[in-house]
């Protein structure tokens, strides 16, 4: 079955973040609003009313276009697709067609498997969502919510390989698209949908065959077992000297299967034509340098930099750079600390990390701030405060917002390395423990530990282990 590779191209509907909507004033994210109760006469296409469209549409959708190394048209157009369905009721979508916002661009996947896949951009354009259809109890219900909802419609070229390249690219790009502040990407909530086309031939050949198109996947996990499953049927297919046909598909997520749908309109059928009641979208150089004045670093350059710059493993520079909030905390601890970054990696993955994820923390709103991080790993270097010491305040820092050094000399956390003080506590745990005293000497070394463990438990963690092992090892004699 090897001959055989896959051609496969994806087609991303993003919903932007924005407030509102793409023409009106209703509220953009509805996902927990009642059916019908965020519309207005302009998203429901009532007869008489001009859309007005939203800036800040526009300004999400150069970010994400530059993002892509795509070429920005200083003037661009909307245009009306027109279809039939009940969940449009202006009998048209306000789309992009053939002078969209952008054109051209691509992104670099870098695979796991250590070879990097190039995937070109063919279309980028703007438009509005339409509603939603749902079926109940033999009824056909309609909810307008999502009319009107602003989306960027990025289609790839068929430049993918396999199932795991699709999903790899949609891992990126979520990650690309919640770096740039463009969209919250949650497929679950539909703000990322994708369709992907899919089809295969021999190794070696380079003319397209015959492509079927899969839609309804809805996760990540769904599309890449869905073009695997899709591969498959293809290759049995042309195995058993059959055809494929341009179907559409439908993932059904619960059986793992594919099934046949309508068959699609051409673009021809949509009779597209210029919105005449919107204004040509001119993105003159001053309004282009001020939306692109604070474009950031983006995640794959950052995370080269981190393992160039910080000399950090692949495996960190790739997971603090998972999220731009956390790596700039990364950035800034490193900075206050102006020690080993790769030490302040460690207890930002192991320690500070778990207590994002279990808290459902923020970076840029904790009070256990990146100095005060570099301030605790500092404590610990100096002896100050022993590791556990410094672990525990990660969180009494994140709880009450004071500064390390503050809690340690008010609870007197600091390690205690006087001699006398850790003796006295040794000869009180030995006289406590006279059965193991006993069994010590008579052979059993292995208690040590478990002596250390008492006078620990009775410092409140806070005595030096090596001094007392000396100090028990001496009076044990
Ligand atoms: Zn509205
Ligand atoms: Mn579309």
């Amino acid at each position: 079955m090897s001959e055989y590779e896959a051609v496969i191209g994806l087609e991303t509907h993003i919903q932007l973040n924005t407030t509102t909507k793409i023409f009106c004033s209703c509220k953009a994210d509805s996902w927990f609003d009642p059916p019908n109760t965020n519309i207005c006469p302009v998203c429901t296409g009532m007869p008489g009313v001009l859309p007005v469209l939203n800036k800040a549409v526009v300004e999400k959708g150069v970010l994400l276009a530059q993002a892509m190394h795509a070429e920005l048209r200083p003037l661009s157009f909307f245009d009306r697709k027109n279809y039939f369905y009940p969940d449009l009721p202006k009998g048209y979508q306000i789309s992009q067609y053939d002078m969209s916002l952008a054109f051209g661009g691509w992104m670099d996947l870098a695979m796991p498997e250590g070879y990097t896949r190039r995937v070109t951009i063919h279309k980028l354009h703007l438009e509005e969502d339409a509603g939603k259809t749902r079926n109940e109890a033999g009824v056909r219900l309609i909810d307008f919510n999502r009319c009107g909802v602003p989306l960027i419609e990025m289609v790839t070229g068929p430049d993918l390989r396999s199932a795991d390249e699709a999903a790899q690219y949609l891992i990126r790009l979520r990650q690309l698209l919640r770096w740039l502040g463009v969209s919250e990407a949650d497929m679950e909530k539909a703000h990322l949908r994708c369709d992907a086309n899919v089809s295969i031939r021999l190794k070696g050949e380079t003319h397209l065959n015959p492509k079927t198109e899969i839609k309804n996947v809805n996760s990540i996990d769904a599309v890449r077992n869905a073009i695997q499953t899709e591969i498959a049927r293809q290759i049995r297919e042309v195995e058993a000297g059959r055809r494929i046909a341009a179907w559409t598909l439908e993932w059904d997520e619960d059986s793992g299967t594919l099934k046949k749908m309508r068959s699609k309109e051409t673009e021809a059928d949509y009779r597209y034509f210029r919105e005449p009641d919107l204004l040509p979208v001119r993105l003159d150089d001053a309004w282009r340098a001020a939306i692109l004045a604070d474009f950031p670093e983006l995640p794959m350059a950052r995370r080269e930099r981190f393992v160039t710059q910080y000399g950090l493993p692949e495996y960190d520079a790739e997971i603090l750079t998972s999220e731009r909030k956390l790596s700039d905390y990364y950035e800034a601890a490193v900075k206050a600390y102006a020690g080993d970054p790769k030490k302040v990696s460690n207890w930002l993955m192991n320690e500070v990390l778990r207590m994002i994820n279990d808290r459902d923390l923020s970076p840029d709103t904790m009070q256990l701030t990146p100095v005060y991080l570099a301030e605790i790993i500092r404590l610990v270097d100096q002896n100050a405060i022993n590791i556990n010491t410094g672990k525990a305040l990660l969180t009494r820092v994140q709880d009450s917002g004071d500064a390390p050094a503050r809690i340690v000399e008010a609870e007197g956390l600091a390690k205690v390395s006087d001699d006398s003080a850790i003796r006295a506590v040794v000869q009180e745990v030995l006289a406590e423990s006279p059965k193991e005293v006993e069994s010590y000497k008579a052979g059993k070394v292995t208690l040590m530990g478990w002596f250390v463990g008492q006078v620990m438990r009775k410092m409140r963690g806070k005595a030096d282990a090596t001094v007392a092992r000396t100090v028990l090892e001496e009076l044990l004699q």
